[in-house]
C-alpha cells in the first residue's frame, strides 16, 4: 500500500500558514517519509491525482475560484484541516465584510493615492474570478473536520496535528499549541 497523501491549498492568505508547515525543519525529511504529497503549491502539483488523507486550507474564500477550489479538496480529501486564522474566521482579507464591496473596489482601483487608472475602469474582464460580496471562513462554504487556529499557526501544532491523524492517533492538542494570535 502507498504512502498516505497530503494536499494543501492557499486560498484568500498570505502563504504565511505554508511557510509555518516549512518552519518544521529537518522533520519535513520525516514528513515526506509518512506522506506523498498530491496537488499542493509545496510540489507545483495543479491537479489532484488521486484520493487524500489529509487537505490542508490556509485563507478564507473571497471569489468563486476560492470557492471552487475549496469545494474540490472536500471532494478528495479524507480529512479537510482549516489552518490558521484566515481560514478560520476570515482573518484579515475579511476587514472588508463591514464594507460595501463596490467601496472596496472603488477605494483600490480609483481612488487610493497610489492608484493610477486613467481608464477609470474596474476590472471586470470574464476571465478574472468574480470577487465574492464578503470573505467567508471555509466551515461556511464546506464541512470541515479540524481547526488549527493562529497566524500562523506555530510549525509544532501543524506538526503535531499531522502526525496524529496520519497515525490514526486522536487529535489532542496541549493548550500551548493552541494560539489564537
Ligand atoms: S492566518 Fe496569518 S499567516 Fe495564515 S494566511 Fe492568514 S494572514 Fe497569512
Amino acid at each position: 500500500m502507498g504512502k498516505p497523501k497530503v494536499a494543501t491549498a492557499s486560498l484568500a492568505g498570505c502563504f504565511g500558514c505554508h511557510m509555518a508547515l516549512l518552519d518544521i525543519d529537518d522533520r519535513i525529511l520525516k514528513l515526506i517519509e509518512l506522506v506523498d504529497f498530491d496537488k499542493s503549491p509545496v510540489d507545483d502539483i495543479k491537479k489532484f491525482t488521486g484520493r487524500c488523507t489529509v487537505g490542508l486550507i490556509e485563507g478564507g474564500c473571497c471569489n468563486e475560484e476560492n470557492v471552487h477550489n475549496l469545494q474540490d479538496f472536500r471532494k478528495h480529501c479524507d480529512i479537510l484541516i482549516a489552518v490558521g486564522d484566515c481560514a478560520t474566521m476570515g482573518g484579515i482579507p475579511a476587514m472588508r465584510n463591514g464594507i460595501p464591496l463596490k467601496e472596496c473596489l472603488d477605494e483600490a482601483y480609483l481612488n487610493c493615492p497610489t492608484a493610477y487608472n486613467p481608464s477609470k475602469q474596474i476590472p471586470n474582464d470574464p476571465e478574472l474570478p468574480l470577487i465574492l460580496d464578503r470573505v467567508y471562513p471555509i466551515q461556511e462554504v464546506v464541512k470541515v473536520d479540524y481547526f488549527l487556529p493562529g497566524c500562523p499557526p506555530q510549525a509544532d501544532t501543524l506538526w503535531a496535528a499531522l502526525t496524529a491523524l496520519l497515525t490514526n492517533k486522536p487529535l489532542d492538542l496541549p493548550y500551548e499549541l493552541i494560539k489564537y494570535d
